[in-house]
């Protein structure tokens, strides 16, 4: 029986299972005017240029809120007044994507797509051919409402192709899945903490191209989510406009030195890819089937068909896992009759083989098998 290294198992898509080392740096109270806070500070938004290869044409401006506020704010600074936004939409995150440009009231046009196969250059440069006004494309890198990862390389050609410029919602996959922001030319990229990161929510970051940034004074209609005057404050005071978030900025500072200090995007998403390889191939062995075939899969987070045992709700596997500390989290809109199991966090392989023990206890416990292993035993 493998070891339980974590009291609770938080296998969401973020908020996740955060080191006890990241947490234990929330244990110090420090002013908003302490030298330390503005080092860690500076040290968290240069960490993040630096591997998204940002330092010579992007800034990084983290802000307060959860991603969408980053998002949100990054949006409604960075965007023309006379530009257009198309929509790349496959899944969960693309329609929430699209509600906060019309939230926003920004022009935007979208490309709707099936979850699969694979949004493709041509699907683009068709929608962009059909519609002259658009000016920047939106998509959603790692998709988790299903776990399909997007080719963001492909549509940020077209892109440059085309002379459109490209925002990319990366919340799920920076600090994972490579991220080249120069090579892409990307507008601005959005990031969360709490999602491969491991570190805890309650901030985001827009890592924006420098000259778009500049161009942007004056434009926002929010106060509180003006992305420029957001970065001209770290700038010229060197720390954050309205009330910092003094431990989660400590607890992000000490997440980008773990993740340096593991090898950086790559060795996690190594480390992220045997976590889902042993928890895909394990629940497959009980009979489970995913929604995706792996090679479009993001091995960050699995997702699973319901089991067609009449008896199953996703309600009473919850309540399950629950009382074994372990929660997971049901499919989305758009991939209903599926529940989810993330591997992102402070994660190892050893960790699968304690949630496939107790998947094994709340299967039995709830009394439900699923279909093939039903039909593998008669
Ligand atoms: C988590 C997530 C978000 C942001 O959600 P918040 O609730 O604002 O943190 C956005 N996009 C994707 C793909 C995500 O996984």
């Amino acid at each position: 029986m493998a070891e339980r290294r974590h009291e609770l198992y938080l296998l969401t898509p973020g908020p996740l299972t955060v080191s006890p080392e990241v947490k234990s740096e929330m244990l110090r109270d420090l002013s908003p005017n302490a030298e330390l806070h503005r080092e860690l500070t500076a040290e968290v938004r240069r960490y993040l240029l630096d591997i998204c290869n940002g330092t010579d044409t992007h800034v990084c401006v983290p802000i307060q809120g959860s991603a969408t506020y980053a998002i949100e704010a990054g949006l409604q600074t960075l965007m023309p007044r006379e530009g257009k936004l198309l929509i790349i939409q496959n899944g969960f995150y693309g329609l929430r994507l699209r509600e906060l440009a019309e939230g926003l009231r920004l022009p935007a046009a979208t490309l709707e797509l099936p979850m699969l196969p694979l949004p493709t250059r041509a699907d683009v440069e068709r929608a962009l051919a059909g519609d002259p006004a658009i000016t920047h494309l939106l998509l959603c890198h790692a998709e988790t409402g299903t776990g399909v990862l997007n080719p963001v390389e492909e549509v940020a050609a077209v892109a440059r192709r085309h002379g459109r410029k490209l925002f990319v919602d990366a919340v799920a996959s920076f600090g994972a899945f490579p991220l080249d922001v120069a090579a892409l030319d990307a507008e601005a990229v959005f990031v969360s903490p709490n999602k491969c990161l491991e570190s805890v929510p309650g901030i985001a970051m827009v890592i924006a191209k420098r000259t778009a940034l500049e161009a942007s004074a004056g434009r926002s209609a929010s106060v509180v989510l003006d992305l420029h005057a957001q970065w001209r404050f770290f700038e010229e005071a060197g720390w954050w406009r309205w009330t910092p978030p003094t431990h989660v900025v400590a607890a992000l500072a000490k997440a980008c030195e773990r993740h340096r200090r593991e090898g950086g995007a790559a060795r996690r998403l190594e480390r992220y890819r045997r976590n889902w390889r042993r928890l895909v191939d394990g629940l497959r062995a009980r009979g489970f089937r995913t929604l995706l075939p792996d090679d479009a899969a993001a091995p960050i987070i699995a997702t699973f068909h319901d089991p067609d045992d009449p008896g199953y709700t996703f309600q009473a596997l919850y309540d399950a896992l629950e009382r074994r500390d372990i929660v997971i989290f049901p499919g989305r809109l758009t991939a209903t009759g599926t529940f989810r199991i993330g591997v992102m966090g402070d994660l190892v392989e050893s960790d699968m083989e304690v949630i496939l023990a107790a998947m094994d206890e709340a299967m039995t416990e709830i009394g439900v098998v699923p279909a093939r292993a039903r039909g593998a035993a008669s």
